[in-house]
């Protein structure tokens, strides 16, 4: 290999994982060779804001690929900025790991040149997953590059698209269709062949929190309808799905997505389980001289320790980093090493993931990290739960915005699993606070240790967070279990002690509950039917949990509370 100076680069992908790394290299090997391919002419462009465009909400697509200085980051910006040689319109075909070389072809003229390399980084990202029955056609489209997405406003700034059928509740799915109806007032219906939205997100109760928001906005979900067939038909759409055909004027295609690496694979580059490129900590894959990251590798998931497919632009940039650094790193001469401390292990690794992502539906901010309890079950761990109400701020500060909570746990250990947040209120600092926990391998206790700042306007004395803390302890110290807010009475006896104006607010529903309020059920305590276990409910679950405990203490056995309260449940369109 050559040393720093004379080292030939090869990166094919110019988007976020593959110059971040190409850009990282440059700075630390000024001397290196370095060239970057990609087949398209539009890159390094923030895919993640295409439903922005899509809304309205940027005036046009330059905006995803400009600086904070407005300059455009195309192949000329990078050549005079960033010092690398970046070509668009050509596309890597064929990778010949024995001679070092690959093959790239031009889109246009088709002509194919061979291009030799000391170090080669794969960061071809991903591709729209498709299934057998849908056909993309001039009604039929995926959501997944610009070219995609600028028909698509062209047809609702020019009113030629009023209706729209989403096909897939993912992240991208749901950003779609918030993004059509929000600003456009198209009929928007969103088709999910899981039994809720967001499944790699939420579990069905967190989910439906996000179903109501859409439905408040008059976008129709539908949930447990795997989707058949979508065609073209006439100036319009056809969608058929759980048995149901639906027409529109446009389908969007939002299935998630897979890595793109035909040439890779097709070179004996080893996969994945998840099919994703495989790589090591160094992000190197199974040829020593070969670098990988972004959508097309796999990850480790930190929780289970096996291996899982996140594609992520969050997760892209920063992998991007680590390879820069491992291939300067792998240069031969001093010179790579230049702005490290002698003693320092010259390569960076990237270790496990937990997950974290997050997007807004309508009002809502809707966050997550690490395992779901329906994860969780998948892989076997025995989990459980707690759900709270809260506000983001001090109750009594002015718009106080809700937050929605439910926090999964290994039982036994406690070791913390993974949080759900959803809410008008500031969902993602919580997300982000518990992914760091998650990574330290943190237990229950560890909530209640967090130190968060603390004033009216941006949080109440004592953290959301700390107060799920506390629930959860008290389930596994003391026995005051919540159970998960959209449950039945199921031969309970539902007690409710919020006070009466409150219950006529959002009534429990049926069977009737006892209502006595919280300040009297101590005096009232004969009046608590003793022939049924007992559910005890309030607005958003202290009150309840309180009052349970101290039913604990008296000798009543089988008292539950509604974790979440009232205010949970009803958020989600249930009485
Ligand atoms: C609509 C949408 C919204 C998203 N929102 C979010 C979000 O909110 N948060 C988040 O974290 N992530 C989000 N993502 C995901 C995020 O955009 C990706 O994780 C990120 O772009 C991955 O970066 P990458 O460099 O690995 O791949 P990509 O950005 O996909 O880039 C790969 C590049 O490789 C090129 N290429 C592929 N094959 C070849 C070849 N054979 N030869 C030459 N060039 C090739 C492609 O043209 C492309 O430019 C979103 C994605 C979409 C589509």
């Amino acid at each position: 290999m050559s040393g720093g100076s004379g080292m030939r680069i090869v990166v094919i992908g110019a988007s976020a994982a593959g110059l971040k790394a190409a850009a990282r290299a440059r700075r630390l090997l000024p001397q290196a060779d370095i060239v970057v391919f990609d087949a398209r002419e539009f890159i390094s462009y923030g895919a993640c804001g295409l439903p922005f465009y899509l809304s309205g909400d940027l005036d046009n697509l330059d905006r995803l690929r400009e600086t904070q200085w407005q300059a455009i980051r195309d192949a000329e910006f990078f050549a005079r900025v960033k010092g690398l040689d970046v070509r668009c319109g050509r596309r890597a075909t064929a990778l010949d790991l024995a001679t070092r070389t690959v093959t790239v072809e031009s889109v246009d003229a088709g002509a194919a040149e061979s291009v030799g390399y000391d170090r080669l980084v794969i960061a071809t990202g991903a591709a729209p997953r498709l299934l057998g029955g849908i056909t993309l056609g001039d009604a039929v489209t995926c959501f997944h590059v610009p070219e995609e997405s600028q028909p698509l406003r062209r047809g609702l700034e020019t009113g030629q698209i009023g209706s729209a059928v989403v096909i897939g509740g993912g992240f991208v799915g749901v950003e779609v269709a918030v993004a059509l109806a929000d600003m456009w007032g198209c009929a928007v219906t969103l088709l999910e062949a899981e039994d809720r939205l967001l499944p790699h997100l939420l579990d069905a109760d967190m989910s439906r929190l996000v179903a109501a928001e859409l439905a408040r906005h008059d976008v129709v979900v539908k949930t447990g309808v795997p989707v058949a067939a979508a065609h073209t038909v006439g100036e319009g759409a056809e969608v058929t799905a759980g048995g149901e055909t639906f027409a529109a004027d446009r389908a969007v295609v939002a299935l998630g997505v897979v890595p793109q690496i035909g040439f890779a694979a097709a070179a004996g580059l080893v996969l994945g389980a998840s099919g994703a490129l495989a790589v090591d900590e160094q992000l190197r894959t199974s040829d020593h001289a070969v670098f990988a990251a972004g959508d097309c590798v796999e990850v480790v998931h930190r929780l289970t320790r096996q291996p899982c497919y996140v594609p992520l632009g969050s997760l892209a940039n920063r992998q991007g980093r680590v390879v820069g650094d491992n291939l300067a790193a792998d240069a031969a001469d001093a010179e790579a090493a230049q702005d490290r401390p002698a003693d320092a292990d010259p390569y960076s690794s990237f270790g496990a993931v937990v997950g974290s992502s997050c997007l807004k539906v309508f009002d809502l901010n809707v966050a997550a990290t690490g395992l779901s309890e329906t994860a969780a079950a998948h892989v076997g761990l025995s989990a459980d739960a707690v759900w709270g109400t809260f506000h983001d701020v001090a109750h009594y500060y002015p718009e106080p915005g809700a937050l929605y909570l439910k926090v999964v746990y290994e039982r036994g250990s406690g070791r913390l699993l993974g949080l759900q947040a959803v809410g008008p209120g500031e969902a993602v600092k919580r997300v982000d606070v518990f992914a760091s926990l998650l990574q330290r391998d943190g237990k229950l206790r560890d909530l209640l240790d967090l130190e968060f700042c603390y004033a009216p306007p941006y949080n109440a004395a004592l953290d959301p967070l700390h107060g799920l803390g506390c629930a959860a302890l008290n389930r596994e110290e003391a026995g005051v279990i919540g159970v998960g807010p959209f449950v039945a009475a199921d031969g309970r006896a539902v007690i409710d002690v919020r006070s009466a104006d409150e219950a006529a607010a959002r009534p429990w529903g049926s069977p009737e509950a006892l209502h006595i309020p919280s300040e009297q059920l101590r005096a009232r305590l004969s009046e608590i039917p003793t022939d049924r276990p007992l559910l005890i409910v309030c607005e958003k679950g202290p009150r309840s949990a309180e009052l349970a405990r101290w039913l604990l203490a008296q000798e009543r056995r089988d008292v539950v509370y509604l974790a979440g309260g009232m205010a949970l449940r009803s958020q989600a369109g249930s009485g």
